[in-house]
């Protein structure tokens, strides 16, 4: 048995390539290197084929005081 893969969910490098920021979504552990952590804040539904229900986020939007 080999333990989890832990790679990118977008461009599918490992942490031996770069390094990996994890993520917790709907009870499943995800990771993301930096280059690509720009798509999910700003444009999640292109990560909704990696992550279903992104698509329903939209961009980020400022925060109003
Ligand atoms: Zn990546």
């Amino acid at each position: 048995m080999n333990p989890p893969r832990h790679a990118c969910i977008h461009c599918g490098r490992d942490h031996t390539e770069v390094p990996l920021i994890s993520l917790r979504y709907q009870d499943k552990d995800l990771w993301i290197c930096p280059q690509h952590l720009p798509i999910l804040i700003h444009k999640p539904a292109q990560l909704a084929h990696k992550l279903p229900g992104l698509e329903l986020l939209g961009p980020a939007e400022h925060a109003h005081d």
